[in-house]
């Protein structure tokens, strides 16, 4: 099992749940929203070695975090995941772009010049800009775009620079979801739970449930669900040994 991208430090019984989620997963990335976050979930996570934890700063809360920008740089080095981080072009976060663009173009900027970083990314409402970012600093490492709601020009974009795609059980569900799932090359695509954010049937999806997209995966690329699970983990063994 495996969860490419969940917020594991805002589970309401997250101390509760972390044990199982290092016994059940074999790799959980636990994305954070600030780098204040960051540091004080690297160190209750630690010792879980399944868990690795992603420095992050939340584009929907850029204003509120502005002042931890430097802190977010100074830490680049010393995380080998970044996320979450992003860009939100949605209707309640325009007025935050500026921001939003510019803390998103430091933070490739500095991934570039650590060597290179795993990185989740929010791309709601952004894409071309997120491409844009991503192209001026190619060396910045592997980009995962996490529930991924771009149109599909935007998609051909992503998947032509090797992007990959993190997917959970709700996009799954949908028909815009499904059709975009059907367009990415299988190499690129990891499951996601994005819990406790995305809920289904009233609860918030499981770090231990993201791998439940594999029964959709199987109907789309009409394959056994072994098949599909075997990918997964081949998947996230190319990306880790990168
Ligand atoms: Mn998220």
């Amino acid at each position: 099992m495996m969860d490419l991208h969940t917020h594991l430090d805002l589970y309401k019984n997250a101390m509760d749940i972390l044990a199982k989620v290092n016994s059940i997963n074999s790799f959980t990335l636990a994305v954070t929203t600030s780098p204040r976050a960051w540091v004080i979930t690297n160190k209750v996570f630690s010792g879980y070695d399944n868990i690795k934890v992603a420095l992050g700063l939340h584009p929907e809360i850029v204003v509120e975090k502005f002042n931890e920008l430097d802190l977010l740089i100074s830490l680049i080095p010393q995380s080998d995941f970044i996320g979450e981080i992003g860009i939100d072009g949605s209707a309640g976060y325009v007025k935050s772009l500026p921001q939003q663009e510019m803390i998103f173009d430091r933070t490739i900027k500095e991934c570039q010049k650590a060597g290179g970083r795993i990185i989740s990314i929010h791309s709601r409402g952004s894409v071309a800009k997120v491409l844009e970012i991503l192209k001026k600093y190619p060396d910045s490492g592997i980009p995962i775009l996490h529930w991924f709601t771009g149109s599909i020009t935007d998609l051909q974009a992503a998947i032509d620079m090797q992007c990959r795609f993190s997917i959970n059980p709700l996009m799954v569900y949908s028909k815009k979801g499904k059709d975009l799932i059907s367009r990415i090359p299988k190499y690129l695509i990891f499951p996601e739970s994005d819990g406790p954010f995305a809920i289904l049937n009233g609860k918030p999806v499981m770090p231990w449930e993201a791998m439940d997209v594999c029964t959709s995966l199987s109907e789309i690329w009409v394959i056994p669900i072994d098949e599909v699970k075997s990918i997964m983990h081949k998947n996230l063994n190319a990306l880790l040994n990168k």
